[in-house]
Order: C-alpha cells, then sequence, then structure tokens
C-alpha cells in the first residue's frame, strides 16, 4: 500500500514530487485559507500515513485521536509549532516535525531590514513619493530618521535566529545587549566580541563596541532597539513562558527612542499595551511581522493612522523568500526540509529510531 499524505496547504511541487515520485498518494488542500479543522480530523480519520501541517492549523488530541493507530506523522513547514499540542502529540506517540535552520538567515535578515525600515521611515518616505507630496529638499522637513548605526540592539533570545541577527547588527557597528534565560552560547557572544576588536582595530569601525549577556531589564532599559527571537512560550509550557512577554509594564522599561522588533510569534506581545505605548510615545516605534491573530484584524489598534509613520506592519513574511520556502533541497528549503522530516519517519530512516531522526521535534516521546 503506498504511503497516503494530507498536506493542509500547498508547500510547492518541487517538493511534494518527491513524494510523488516515491509513489506516495499526496492530497493538497487546495484553498488558499486553512482548511476548517473538521476536514483535518476527516482526512486524518480516512486513514492517512502522514500529516503536512503549517502555523494555522491546530493540531491537537482531537487530530490524534481521530488518526489513532494509523496516522504516523505530522510534518509542519515552520521552525515555531506553538499550533502543535506536544504534550498530546507525546500521549499518543505521535512524532512531529520542524523546519528549524533553513530559514534562520532569511527570519534575521528581514528582522535587520525592518528595524531599518522603522527607524529610517523607509515607507514615510516612499508614500511622500508617491502621494506627489515631496517638496523642496530641506534639511529637517517634512521629517527625520534615527540612525541604526552605531546603536545598542538588544537580541531576546539567543537561539538560531538570535544569533543570525547578532551577526547582521555587527556590520553595522553596533552594540550588543544579549538575554536568554533558557541558554547563553558564551563561545558565539566570545568570537563575536573578537570579531568587533578587529573591527575596530583595523579601522573598519570607529567606535569599540561590545557583546554581553545581561538581564531582561537591562537589556529593556539600555536599547535602542529590541529584536525579538523567542518562540511562543504559553505559561506551564515553560519556566520562561514568552507569551506577553512585552506588556504595560515592560514596554515602559524602554527608553521613549527605542523601537520594537517582532519576528518571533504575536502573541509574545500584549498589542493593545504595544499600540498604547507607541500612540503615546513610551517608545519611538515597532516593526511587526507576527500578531496575535493573523490575519491582523481590520479594528487592530495598531491600524490606528495615528501611529502608522512609526508603526511597520508586515504579513508574516520574514520567512517569505523563494529558496528558503519552496527548495526541495532538505539542507536549503522549508519544503525540503518538511518533506524530508515526513519520509525520515515513514520510511523508517535512522534505523527506524525517531530519537534520531534530525527534524523530530517531539524526541522524548521516542
Ligand atoms: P530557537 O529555539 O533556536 O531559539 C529560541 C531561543 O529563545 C532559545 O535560545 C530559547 O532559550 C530562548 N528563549 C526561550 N524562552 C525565552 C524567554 N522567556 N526569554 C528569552 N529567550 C527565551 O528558535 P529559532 O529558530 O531561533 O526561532 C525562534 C522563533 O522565531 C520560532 O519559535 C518562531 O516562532 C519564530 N519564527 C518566525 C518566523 C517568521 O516568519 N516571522 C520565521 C521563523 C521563526
Amino acid at each position: 500500500m503506498p504511503f497516503r499524505v494530507f498536506a493542509t496547504c500547498d508547500i510547492g511541487d518541487p517538493a511534494l514530487n518527491r513524494l510523488r515520485e516515491s509513489g506516495y498518494q499526496v492530497e493538497v488542500y487546495p484553498q488558499s485559507d486553512p482548511p476548517p479543522k473538521a476536514l483535518i480530523i476527516e482526512k486524518v480519520a480516512s486513514g492517512i500515513d502522514g500529516l503536512i501541517t503549517t502555523l494555522r492549523d491546530a493540531i491537537d488530541g482531537e487530530i490524534f485521536e481521530a488518526g489513532k493507530g494509523k496516522l504516523k506523522v505530522v510534518a509542519q513547514i515552520a521552525v515555531g509549532f506553538d499550533n502543535i499540542n506536544r504534550a498530546d502529540a507525546n500521549r499518543y506517540k505521535i512524532p512531529f516535525t520542524h523546519t528549524a535552520d533553513v530559514l534562520t538567515e532569511a527570519t534575521a535578515e528581514f528582522a535587520f531590514f525592518m528595524m531599518g525600515a522603522v527607524a529610517r521611515k523607509l515607507w514615510s518616505s516612499e508614500k511622500l513619493v508617491r502621494e506627489h507630496r515631496w517638496g523642496a529638499w530641506h534639511p529637517f522637513l517634512p521629517f527625520l530618521g534615527d540612525e541604526v548605526t552605531g546603536k545598542t540592539v538588544a537580541i531576546i533570545g539567543t537561539g538560531r535566529i538570535g544569533l543570525a541577527m547578532i551577526k547582521k547588527c555587527v556590520a553595522m557597528d553596533m552594540n550588543i545587549l544579549c538575554y536568554d534565560p533558557a541558554y547563553e552560547n558564551h563561545k558565539y557572544i566570545g568570537s563575536i566580541q573578537k570579531l568587533m576588536d578587529m573591527r575596530h582595530q583595523l579601522g573598519i569601525q570607529r567606535q569599540q563596541t561590545t557583546i554581553k549577556y545581561v538581564s531582561f531589564e537591562a537589556a529593556l532599559r539600555e536599547a535602542d532597539f529590541v529584536s525579538v527571537h523567542v518562540p511562543l512560550l504559553r505559561p506551564g509550557e515553560s519556566e520562561n513562558p514568552t507569551l506577553h512577554l512585552f506588556n504595560e509594564k515592560t514596554l515602559r522599561m524602554m527608553k521613549p527612542s527605542a523601537y520594537l522588533i517582532n519576528t518571533s510569534r504575536g502573541p509574545v506581545v500584549d498589542e493593545i499595551a504595544l499600540a498604547k505605548a507607541v500612540k503615546q510615545r513610551w517608545i519611538a516605534g515597532a516593526a511587526l511581522d507576527v500578531f496575535e491573530k493573523e490575519p491582523l484584524p481590520a479594528s487592530s489598534p495598531l491600524r490606528d493612522p495615528e501611529i502608522e509613520d512609526r508603526c511597520r506592519l508586515f504579513h508574516h513574511f520574514a520567512s517569505g523568500a523563494v529558496q528558503t520556502r519552496l527548495s526541495p533541497d532538505p539542507g536549503l528549503g522549508m519544503a525540503g526540509r518538511c518533506v524530508q522530516g515526513l519520509i525520515d519517519v515513514l520510511e523508517k530512516n535512522y534505523g527506524g529510531d525517531i530519537s534520531k531522526m534530525p527534524y523530530v521535534v517531539n524526541k522524548e516521546a521516542f
């Protein structure tokens, strides 16, 4: 019997053809919106072996129950997996895979560009030109932006994407403050400090810069830019949950001249508090790629026209580059890595030892 796979979303033919060419029966949900949960349950209950999911699908005990005895793997096309109930997956002993690493550089560079876009007012500038409101050159009218070069950036979460963001900020002669309660990568941070020292000694950057781990509060109080690179962790899922890590209290710790950059997950930021912070100028602005509810509702206070010049909004696009999203090569693309994770489980690669499969997340269950 060929393996049967249902994909809740089209992840592109180059990757899906790897399955088809091996004789898999692949059904792809044809709409661009996610399927209703009832349809996922129906497909799983019909006896599929593998389920390809996106962050838009809530995968929990109901789904695993429907697939009991038949469903063998859930392959998520994303590094974040906060939509998958890990405890339920473990209870039903269903491995789920993700696509870490291949999107690290694309996401970090997008965060880096967001920082420049909001601080240097790229959107306001282009809007001015397009709306024929560009007057004569003037030293400070109609507005100025804030420099990024030489400023201090706080990196909240020094995992894969946080470290990649650090590397990019070095090129802008920035001082770097790091915060991560779970894992401090002193080897990497030491190497970055050496790089900063060398750039200074060689005359590549004028000021000596530093990188160090600090407390969350110190990071917020001292940084000109705060860039968030944490997973969404709800209370009970971690000793250091990240749900609403940015709220009225923590946003008020930031400098009035500072910007918040979020490419992690929307619920990490309390959006009501953030809109208030920007509107009342507790902080200078924000650039957001992710939201508590996606797509961003029409009623969101983040859409307030009064803050539009200092609030950049993007459509969960940080990993949205062609090779990163679609390459069938598991070493390059999310689609390729997603499909490989599924193949590893179904074809019993690594001697069938799930705990040895590189893209499986919940290894502890095996
Ligand atoms: P990672 O697991 O390598 O790094 C996350 C880091 O956050 C870890 O070092 C962890 O110790 C740290 N952390 C955990 N709790 C923390 C807390 N309370 N405070 C500070 N740090 C904390 O993950 P990654 O590959 O770097 O990805 C990070 C997140 O970025 C993903 O979970 C995902 O939600 C998001 N993401 C978004 C996009 C996008 O398109 N916008 C793309 C890729 C990833």
